[in-house]
């Protein structure tokens, strides 16, 4: 049908809409919490120590107590730095349960990273263990850790639970509201540096009423999930943890991907659910460890894939060394509460969408492929720049209006930054991603803050950082930098010093002196000739 000028070719679900109850994301994670209390919520893959769901409730409960009682305001932001354990999920939701918000940090990143985020965050105090005391203790605030020996100057978790008991039954959280904000993750969206992205107990119950949709009766307590996928992060915390708390599931923990370990603990814990990225389906695909294992004892019914793009070949070396697992894409951006885009459940009509798609779009969400250059919404077949709008955008950017106004317009559409389009069965295909972020394992290096810290080196006169195409990592950070002339540095000097300065995942794997960095007209760094003039390069060599 021809489209009037003005009119905007929006694409919704394939599926009814469904309703979003007007609770807290503690209270809808725990409903019917009492009936399930015996059974295991969290079990530490490695130290088997676990947590039933009444322990899980008792202790948000008793957290959340705690931190009122430490003066833990509404709305105030604690910054959370763990690896992931059984604990994690309590901590979280204990958090937002108080009134406050949770913002998860990296375990691994340099104590300056850190700093930052606690600033940016304007964090009133940090939760964190024993051997990442170390980051923090300089940061002036107020830390709780978690393990049971004693630190001097912090605060020990269990302590305050059981002062949290001997004060007595008198906690409520009337006061918090759907509207209030819950988590503050960090993400650097489109360009610049990384920013707090802030969402609500709505954004985020919204996000699992769509992303559950399909889950019947009949799964309730049944799936066991892997939680690998940092729990810091947005898909860790929401689409792990919380799922499967409100699914009544367990969650089989794990804090680091070692291929052994992983693939005893899907069989030994009978895992049937795993959230991975796919620099672990390519291990799974061509490590000649996983020839070690009985795979015929693998429960594993189903994997999700997510936070960057899977090779086509992977996927079908996957299927047919894993005939009887589903793969299940996904796509998702933290400043959309996590998944956006899913296959879903073979159970359901269409519900597995073609091969190499990232799936439909979930149930109560609006979506649109538009033109970068005027704006204009785009038909189907076309690839544009995917907008969503749905209850799970982002409430905006912390303390930074200026990048939320570019990333959510007045419509209420959030731009993605990622370029796909939608078929005639309403499968969607992301192709290309137009934002500067760089995707290292599926995690975020935004360009500008490793600009940041090369600039800061006395002899790097400019420099420019892009993403370059990798096979096991999906894509590494790599540098074109100006040197001063008179310096006597050398590209690896140069890398070692960026290295000793960010987290590990952040490092640049590749570096070329230029003589200058080409910009555009407005200053920009031109990254897609960069990169391409830097692939060049490598293969010439
Ligand atoms: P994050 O906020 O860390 O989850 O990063 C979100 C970004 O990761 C998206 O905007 C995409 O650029 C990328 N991404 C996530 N899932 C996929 C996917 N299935 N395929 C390709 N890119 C993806």
């Amino acid at each position: 049908a021809l489209l009037a000028h003005n009119e905007e070719q929006i694409f919704r679900s394939r599926y009814p809409a469904v309703p979003v109850p007007d609770v807290t994301l503690p209270e809808f994670v725990l409903q019917d919490v009492e009936l399930y209390g015996d059974k295991v919520a969290f079990v530490e893959a490695v130290t088997g120590k676990a947590y039933t769901y009444s322990e899980v409730a008792r202790d948000i409960r008793r957290f959340a107590k705690a931190l009122r009682s430490l003066g833990l305001r509404k709305g105030r932001v604690v910054v959370v730095v763990l690896p992931n354990v059984a604990e994690y999920g309590i901590v979280a939701l204990g958090i937002m349960a108080a009134g406050g918000v949770f913002s998860g940090a990296n375990p691994t990143a340099h104590s300056s990273e850190i700093k930052k985020q606690v600033e940016a965050a304007d964090a009133k105090l940090i939760v964190t263990s024993g051997p990442i005391y170390e980051k923090v203790k300089d940061l002036d605030l107020p830390v709780i850790v978690l393990d049971e020996e004693r630190i001097e100057s912090a605060m020990n978790w269990k302590e305050l639970l059981e002062a949290a008991d001997r004060a007595g039954n008198n906690f409520t959280n009337n006061e918090i509201h759907q509207t209030d904000l819950c988590a503050l993750p960090f993400s650097s969206g489109t360009t610049g540096m990384s920013k707090g992205v802030m969402l609500t107990h709505r954004n985020l119950v919204a996000n699992l009423c769509s992303t559950l949709f399909s889950v019947g009766p009949e799964m309730i307590g049944q799936v066991t999930t892997l939680g690998l996928i940092p729990f810091f992060h947005i898909y860790g915390i929401t689409g792990i943890c919380c799922a499967t708390l409100r699914n009544k599931g367990k969650v089989v923990v794990m804090n680091r991907f070692e291929l052994r370990t992983f693939l005893n603990a899907l069989i030994t814990q009978e895992v049937t659910f795993a959230p991975i990225v796919p620099p672990i389906i390519l291990a799974l695909v061509k490590n000649p460890i996983v020839e070690e294992f009985d795979l015929s004892k693998l429960k594993l019914k189903a994997v999700m894939t997510a936070a960057a793009p899977l090779a086509p070949e992977l996927l079908a070396a996957f299927e047919k060394k894993f005939p009887d697992v589903q793969v299940q894409e996904a796509y998702g951006l933290t400043e959309h509460s996590c998944i956006t885009l899913t296959h879903g459940d073979p159970a359901i009509p269409n519900g597995i969408s073609k091969k190499n798609s990232v799936g439909f779009i979930l149930p109560n969400l609006e979506i649109k492929f538009i033109d970068p250059e005027t704006g204009r919404s785009l038909p189907k077949n076309t690839a544009g720049e995917i907008c969503v709008r749905s209850q799970c955008v982002m409430q905006g950017y912390f303390n930074n209006e200026e990048e939320t106004a570019r990333t959510i317009d007045k419509n209420g559409w959030l731009h993605t930054g990622d370029i796909g389009c939608i078929d005639d069965d309403g499968d969607i295909f992301i192709v290309d991603r137009i934002k500067e972020l760089i995707k290292y394992k599926g995690f975020q290096v935004a360009p500008a803050e490793l600009e940041a810290v090369l600039l800061s080196h006395p002899s790097v006169e400019d420099a420019a950082v892009v993403p370059l195409p990798d096979e096991e990592a999906g894509e590494i950070p790599a540098a074109c930098v100006v040197i001063n002339q008179n310096s006597k540095e050398t590209e690896e000097d140069i890398i070692n010093y960026v290295a000793s300065n960010v987290a590990n995942y952040k490092k640049v794997r590749a570096l070329q002196f230029v003589d200058t960095i080409p910009k555009s007209p407005s200053g920009k760094i031109m990254r897609r000739f960069l990169k391409e003039k830097m692939i060049e390069n490598m293969e010439s060599k």
